[in-house]
């Protein structure tokens, strides 16, 4: 397979001139709520689903192999922006922003309000080109996103080096948090309402009718939703479904930043987020420290057999170029870690039915944590008899041919 990088926070190019169809509020039920769904996965996807689904009455059952949040979702960096051009996908940010504001505050889930900024180092046109391209259609679709000139980045950000960089974006309404935290809140309403939430079990798919097998037993739903992150394809092989999606590793880490006293360590909590195209990294602050990631590896990784721990290459060139990037930025990483993350050939998500009664919600490209609330929503209404997204749609995919993983790290592709 060729395979080519792809970058944690790429975007899908495509023009889609399509809107969400979703109701105002995630309350309000889907057509046909009254049937039984066994939800395969508690990640954020997952966990969201199951929480719609008890909340609209469903009779619904969560299979997860680990812990709740255990997968991707647990070792994600927790940006979440609504910086898109695409009309489609910033609708989908926007629900997913929403929702996390309305659940900041339940459990141990907490969404801290924080801008994202992205931007092109002098010298570097084409990313350069691509900022300025991108800005006005995401105001058009009704982002509250600006350019800013390195100027006011060093005036915002003191301790945030602008010296060299040439075009800068901000996205104001964006945020962070630890995204294990709203899976396990998400699943906690979603067991306050009725749903049944099987932690440590592992569960396979089975077809005509479909059903859940977990050790022996054969367990039969009206419909079941495969979001088991980077096994779902492989879930889906057992009943001779193949899915056009492949997993692939990416890597993170967190450094401190020195502080001498409250101001300073004040201005290092209030960075913003940042995606720096020409380097290709993003940074965050978190805990007094920075959580900063883009070790991307451009293979395909077997989800049963992948390798957890972080590599050297990936810690010295993220932690050389933050040195420069940030004020007192220390030299070692204090942790560092490996995750899967799943892509698709045109880099939109596998989202619907695949067969009667049988769903999944896959593929997000390094963004399925910050569409997780929507992506739920929409897939957990359509187990529920409602349409779906037509780009979305897994079936536009004739089997799981070889594909290319996209470079998205190229801003003029967004
Ligand atoms: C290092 C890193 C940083 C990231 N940073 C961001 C970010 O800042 N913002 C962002 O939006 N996205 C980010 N992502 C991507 C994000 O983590 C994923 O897109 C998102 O978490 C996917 O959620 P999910 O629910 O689809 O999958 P997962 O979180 O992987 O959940 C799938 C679940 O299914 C379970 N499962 C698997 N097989 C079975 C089975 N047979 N039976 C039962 N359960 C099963 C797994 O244990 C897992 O808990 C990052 C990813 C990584 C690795």
């Amino acid at each position: 397979m060729n395979l080519r990088k792809v970058t944690l926070l790429s975007l899908p190019a495509d023009p889609r001139g399509m809107d969400l169809d979703l109701p105002a509020s995630p309350e309000t039920p889907p057509p046909d709520s009254d049937r039984s769904v066994a939800v395969v996965g508690g990640g954020a996807v997952g966990a969201t689903a199951a929480r719609d689904l008890a909340r609209w009455d469903v009779d619904v059952t969560l299979f997860e192999r680990d812990a709740v949040g255990a997968g991707a979702t647990g070792r994600a960096a927790g940006i979440v922006y609504d910086a898109f051009a695409e009309d489609l996908d910033a609708a989908v940010a926007d629900r997913a922003l929403d929702r996390f504001r309305e659940l900041s505050g339940t459990a141990e889930f907490e969404l801290t309000d924080r801008p994202y900024v992205w931007f092109a180092r002098e010298g570097d046109d084409r990313n350069a080109e691509a900022i300025r391209e991108q800005v006005p259609r995401m105001r058009a679709n009704g982002r509250d996103v600006d350019l800013l000139a390195p100027g006011e980045i060093a005036d915002r950000w003191p301790t945030l080096c602008a010296d060299d960089i040439s075009v800068a974006a901000v996205a104001e309404s964006s945020g962070t948090t630890t995204p294990s935290t709203y899976a396990a809140a998400t699943a906690e309403l979603a067991e306050a309402d009725g749903a049944t939430i099987e932690t440590g079990t592992a569960a396979r798919i089975e077809t005509d009718p479909v059903a859940v097998r977990v050790g022996a037993e054969r367990r039969q739903f009206d419909a079941v939703l495969v979001a088991a992150g980077a096994r779902t394809p492989g879930l889906l092989a057992d009943p001779g479904i193949e899915l056009a999606s492949e997993a692939y590793r990416v890597q993170a880490l967190t450094v401190g930043v020195e502080a001498e006293d409250d101001e300073q360590r004040d201005r290092a909590a209030a960075l913003p987020s940042f995606y720096d195209a020409t380097g290709g990294y993003y940074a965050r602050p978190k805990d007094g420290e920075l959580l900063a990631g883009d070790g991307t590896e451009p293979v395909p990784a077997d989800p049963d057999d992948w390798d957890r721990e972080s590599d050297a290459w990936f810690r010295d060139d993220v932690l050389e170029k933050l040195s420069g990037r940030v004020d007192g930025v220390e030299s070692t990483a204090s942790d560092a870690w490996a995750g899967l993350c799943t892509a698709t050939p045109d880099r939109n998500p596998l989202v619907g039915q695949v067969e009667s009664g049988l769903f999944v919600a896959t593929g997000f490209h390094g963004h399925g944590f910050m569409r997780a609330p929507a992506i739920g929503e929409l897939v957990a209404r359509q187990l529920c008899g409602a349409d779906g997204i037509a780009a979305f749609d897994p079936a536009r995919f004739d089997g799981r041919d070889e594909f290319e993983i996209v470079e998205g790290m190229a801003l003029d592709e967004h």
